[in-house]
């Protein structure tokens, strides 16, 4: 096991950057999920730790060695992408034994490696298959277990889960957490999805045209959010974005207001007039008991009764210009109707304000 340090990373294409400037520590054993829309730069992170692609600047470490130069086998990392590339002709106990047999490990430590590997998996019983003859999900984890029975200093795993089934997918996530509770090799996983993110991450870091926009703990970059673009990302339905203009000490949306947190007035006290998009998260929207303790009102759009909750987006009317939606969780026993008023009380504690121009957060 080892830590996993960038330095200033950065690597252009010709005339694209994929990445830049991008500086992180992964401490030994802990799990780093990178997440970002699409061509933000994660595989590319992931690619140049693995030695895959050169970094174009900065420095490269895993443990204490300087591994720009190092190539992608003397690394000592393992990758797992998310088509499994497994060997065909090979039977599963082949497949989990060849990247230690190509260390030369004596045949003894061969299977009782193979042997952990596939207990921990669930695919003990697939030993003498061949990869043809098994589901996507278990050619996934015979996958992941090549990887891990080599024991890599770094396991590097790039969208693992993204071509099973929803109910595999969960299981198998449920697997590689454990796993990783178990073996504690210092892993970075890269994926789109959030609930991945969200419930592997040690660290999770945001990317976005190819920066880094925060690191943070799964639960600070949901609940403290650093800008517009990491507090829509994360969470699903996403955060709601109002635009208001501060008038007093109030914010203005649409001929309806609400009150401007009383912690960020002093900070906005010079910005009279100015608009901000301001951002509170649907279960922090909810209907309310009172009609005097609301602060909005909008009218029900759809409704979608998914059990525990239900989902409801509704339109804040807009005098001639685009209505805004609302995404709000009630319980099930206050569903709305498709066209019902809803009077609306919003957790101010929870309202985030954002610079319009530049999506920073606006913070006391
Ligand atoms: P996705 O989630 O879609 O896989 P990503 O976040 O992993 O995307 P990368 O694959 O790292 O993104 O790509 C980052 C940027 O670098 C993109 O703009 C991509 O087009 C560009 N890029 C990646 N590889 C190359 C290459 N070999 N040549 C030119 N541009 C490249």
């Amino acid at each position: 096991m080892a830590r996993v340090c960038l330095n200033n990373i950065s690597r252009r294409f010709n005339a694209v950057t994929a990445i830049a400037d991008i500086t992180f520590e992964v401490p030994d054993g802990e799990f780093w999920v990178l997440v970002g829309p699409s061509g933000c730069g994660k595989s590319t992170i992931l690619r140049t730790i693995a030695g895959l692609e050169a970094a174009t600047s900065g420095k490269l470490y895993i443990g204490d060695r300087l591994v720009n130069d190092v190539p992608a086998r003397d690394r000592d990392v393992a990758m797992v992408f998310q088509n499994y590339a497994l060997y065909p002709h090979m039977t599963v106990a082949e497949n989990l034994a060849f990247g230690l047999k190509m260390r030369q490990a004596d045949a003894k430590t061969l299977r009782d490696r193979v042997e952990t590997v596939a207990q921990s998996l669930n695919i003990a019983h697939l030993l003498d298959r061949k990869p043809r003859q098994l589901s996507g999900g278990q050619q996934q984890r015979v996958a992941l277990g090549r990887a891990i029975a080599r024991q890599p200093q770094v396991f590097l795993l790039d969208e693992p889960l993204s071509n099973l089934d929803a109910q595999l997918r969960d299981d198998t996530r449920a697997e590689l957490k454990q796993l990783h509770q178990t073996v504690g090799i210092t892993t970075i996983y890269v994926t789109h999805d959030q609930v991945e993110a969200m419930t592997l991450a040690d660290k999770i870091v945001v990317l976005s045209q190819g920066k880094i926009q925060q690191i943070g703990s799964p639960q600070a970059i949901y609940s403290d959010p650093a800008n517009q673009m990491v507090a829509t990302f994360m969470g699903s339905p996403p955060m709601n974005l109002l635009p208001g203009v501060l008038q007093g000490d109030r914010f203005h949306i649409h001929g309806q207001s609400i009150p401007c947190p009383a912690v960020l007035q002093t900070v906005l006290r010079s910005a009279q007039g100015q608009r901000f998009n301001l951002g509170i998260r649907p279960e922090h929207v909810q209907l309310a008991a009172q009609p005097h303790d609301a602060h909005l009102s909008a009218i029900a759009t759809v409704i979608e009764p998914l059990g525990r909750e239900v989902l409801v987006r509704a339109e804040l009317p807009a005098n001639g210009t685009t209505a805004h939606v609302l995404n709000l969780q009630v319980p099930p026993t206050h569903m709305p109707t498709v066209g019902d008023r809803l009077p609306l009380q919003l957790d101010l504690e929870h309202l985030f304000v954002f610079d319009p121009t530049t999506g920073e957060r606006i913070k006391h």
